[in-house]
């Protein structure tokens, strides 16, 4: 059945646009050449182009205009306030990264670094999320995908890190905590990646249960371990399920069945977000999914937010880097979303992801059943 997809953008988020290697900038620091020139060893420095780009937007914006989806509606973004922001990151970050308005440079060394206009485009980043929890908690949807950039899950409290200055998702999720009264919000991470932010944002908090898959550690950003679930009241309210490079969509699905159903038919929450990143796709050259496993997620993800939370789902963009893998993503995300029936999925016969989440559905199995003696 066809259903409404709220989807948040605002061409604003395109004015973040960290330039490329260039002889002049003087903010480019010798240590900040010899990340690039460790990261991309293959290229050399005057090649090098800020990974996280306008285009990983406007992609998948102009195929949504081009294959329009039944049940779309285009909404606008507010941007998140210091007062919003502030619930997430603390006031010397938050004054750190109003410094760079009107600036450029990098912020550590890391993969971070802003243009002028980035920080504009950051506060509508955090501020899509608010937007769409508002939306549907007003009752004008019950799902909402948020096409926002910088993305979000690896800013902490108090830094920016892999192309994040805000966490978008948590803002989010505190947002609908403290100005709504959620008062249980689950997040899954399938970003490729390790969202080392929200897991130190809500590491001791134990009304935001976190699920994060994503490639094992030593990977970037090298943590991620199945022994991080928690700490303090918190304790048990995080799940890492790390597996190897390579894993396909089978190992995600798995990921689904094996540990984010099962926790949260046991932590029963409110709303249900997810940090979608579409670098696990094959395109991306670490993972091996596809688009068709991403649509089976999702429709996985809507069936059980139907089951438990009145359909209330957000989805936020985090990473992906290859525009074709994007684009065909996003589109068939938001397809499912909007209720449209997945019929072929793509299945790896080997995937060698699944022993992996097998291992992680086992070591976190007294967790879970923990989660519902809540
Ligand atoms: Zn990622």
């Amino acid at each position: 059945m066809e259903k409404t997809v709220l989807i948040y953008y605002d061409a604003r988020m395109l004015g973040h646009e960290p330039s490329g290697w260039d002889t002049n900038h003087p903010e480019w620091s010798d240590a900040v050449k010899a990340m690039i020139a460790h990261q991309y060893p293959e290229a050399s420095l005057e090649s090098y182009a800020y990974p996280e780009r306008p285009e990983r937007l406007t992609t998948i914006v102009e195929r949504v205009h081009a294959e329009p989806v039944d049940g779309q509606a285009w909404r606008a973004p507010i941007q998140a306030t210091h007062a919003q922001l502030q619930r997430v990151h603390t006031v010397e970050h938050l004054a750190y990264i109003e410094s760079l308005v009107g600036g450029s440079g990098w912020l550590a060394q890391d993969t971070t670094a802003v243009s002028p206009e980035s920080v504009v485009a950051a506060r509508l980043a955090a501020g899509a999320g608010i937007s769409a929890i508002e939306a549907i908690n007003a009752g004008e949807g019950r799902h909402a995908f948020c096409l926002v950039r910088p993305p979000g899950h690896h800013a902490s409290t108090d830094h920016a890190r892999g192309f994040c200055l805000y966490n978008n998702i948590a803002v989010a999720a505190m947002h609908a905590r403290e100005s709504l009264g959620y008062r249980r919000v689950m997040i899954w991470d399938w970003d490729m990646h390790h969202g080392n932010g929200t897991q130190d944002i809500f590491y001791d908090q134990p009304d935001v249960l976190v699920v994060d898959s994503h490639c094992a550690a030593p990977f970037y950003p090298g943590t991620g371990r199945l022994a991080e679930t928690g700490t303090g009241a918190g304790l048990g309210y995080h799940l890492n399920v790390p597996y190897p490079t390579g894993s396909g969509n089978a190992a995600l699905f798995d990921v689904f069945e094996q540990v984010v159903r099962p926790a949260a038919r046991a932590f029963r929450p409110e709303l249900i977000l997810i940090s979608a990143g579409f670098d696990c796709h094959y395109l991306d050259q670490i993972c091996a999914m596809d688009e068709t496993g991403f649509a089976a997620l999702t429709q996985r993800v809507c069936a059980l937010a139907h089951e438990l939370c009145d359909d209330r789902l957000v989805m936020m963009l985090e990473g992906g880097y290859n525009a074709q893998a994007l684009s065909d993503s996003a589109h068939a995300t938001i397809r499912a979303l909007a209720g449209h029936t997945i019929t072929e999925v793509n299945v790896l016969p080997e995937d060698e992801g699944r022993a992996a989440v097998a291992e992680a559905a086992r070591f976190h199995a007294g967790t879970i059943a923990a989660l519902g003696g809540q």
